[in-house]
């Protein structure tokens, strides 16, 4: 018998997130990112059921790739830039636009043969310091870009929030206000908004956002799930017992024996672990659903299996269906007891697992 553990994406709720995202900034256009495999959802699954966005954004030259054999003909956005000038003709031949972030890359796009033109994106350092030209280099590249035959259309000048998923954290006043200054001018669209930005700064809207997490409803909002911002869950993991033990009161529960039985109990044993992408460092207490009622893991996540507490679940046997995260058990709850965000829980479900889509 196949492993029962699977991964079912819900193409309707990714409909319905990027609805909800377009209500939210009607007078932005769409850069859907799916980078990393659609958080973990599937790339080509998540492009094709995204085919109302405006453009797709991703992190590898190989994932544009893939969208384009897809037949994805939308503009795709390599929002990191690219790494070497070989990459260039690539570019050319996929026609993905490129994100623009070091003085090297210009060089890069100065030096290179000519060929078909390229779309560039000029990536503005507003205070995370991570990608992007500093302010006051800013409209020096904007012209050097502007002056290469090999460069067409407009040079979008883009930005990335650090702390937007705080609402009323100064910061993204500060990086907004960094922004127009340093981009002030230039003729053209801007793109600013990351998910957080689409739900909680309207100021950033701009001509583009580039919602992530949103698309797949999962917030990064502390103390929030998606479902709070209209958003629904675009994966359910779930998996079936594979044993029930009845295990006397003191019996210990797994490795290291780290969780204790308080009386004489039932214990369910199911067939998912950390090699299917579930967190190690789940605590006992993370919820689950068996059988559709809400109980919780007890003892360490294993590799192939867990164990969780069936007290309140009586009639749970072998064959009863468990769920880790979807609809009814937000991913955000789990990230939250991990220590972690919902975008690392979705991104790391592994190749063992089965998907498919509802
Ligand atoms: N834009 C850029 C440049 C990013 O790196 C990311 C992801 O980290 C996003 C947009 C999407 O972010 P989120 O998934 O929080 O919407």
């Amino acid at each position: 018998m196949a492993r029962p553990t699977s991964a079912t994406i819900h193409i309707d709720a990714l409909r319905h997130n990027l609805a909800q995202i377009r209500a939210r900034a009607p007078n932005s256009g769409v850069i859907a990112v799916v980078k990393a495999d659609g958080y973990g959802h599937g790339l080509e699954r998540v492009a094709r059921a995204l085919s109302g966005a405006d453009a797709f954004g991703v992190a590898a030259l190989s994932d544009a790739e893939r969208l384009r054999a897809a037949g994805i003909s939308q503009p795709i956005l390599l929002l990191s830039g690219f790494d070497e000038a070989a990459d260039i003709p690539r570019l050319r031949q996929l026609q993905v636009d490129t994100a623009v972030h070091h003085v090297s890359q210009l060089e890069m796009l100065e030096q290179a043969e000519p060929g078909e033109p390229i779309r560039c994106w000029l990536k503005v350092d507003t205070g995370m310091h991570r990608l992007g030209f500093p302010p006051e280099f800013v409209r020096q590249a904007h012209a050097r870009l502007s002056a290469l035959a090999g460069v067409v259309g407009e040079i979008v000048p883009m930005n990335h929030f650090a702390s937007s998923d705080e609402f009323d954290n100064p910061q993204t006043l500060e990086q907004l206000r960094v922004f127009a200054d340093a981009t002030s001018g230039l003729h053209g669209g801007r793109s600013l908004a990351n998910s957080a930005a689409v739900l909680g700064w309207p100021d950033a809207h701009a001509q583009w956002v580039r919602p992530g997490g949103a698309l797949y409803g999962m917030s990064v909002v502390a103390g929030t799930t998606g479902a709070d911002f209209g958003l629904r869950p675009a994966m359910t993991l779930a998996t079936r017992l594979i044993a029930v033990n009845h295990v006397k009161k003191g019996g210990r529960i797994g490795y290291a024996g780290t969780w204790e039985c308080p009386e004489d109990m039932p214990v369910g044993v199911a067939a998912i672990g950390y090699g299917d992408g579930y967190p190690r460092a789940a605590p006992a207490g993370t919820p689950v659903l068996v059988d559709g009622v809400g109980t919780q893991l007890i003892g360490r996540v294993s590799m192939d299996l867990m164990t969780i507490d069936l007290r309140g679940v009586p009639a749970a046997k072998v064959g009863s269906p468990v769920v880790l995260w979807g609809p009814e058990l937000p991913v955000e709850r789990i990230a939250e007891a991990a220590g972690t965000i919902a975008y690392e829980l979705t991104c790391s479900i592994t190749r063992r697992v089965r998907f498919s889509e509802a």
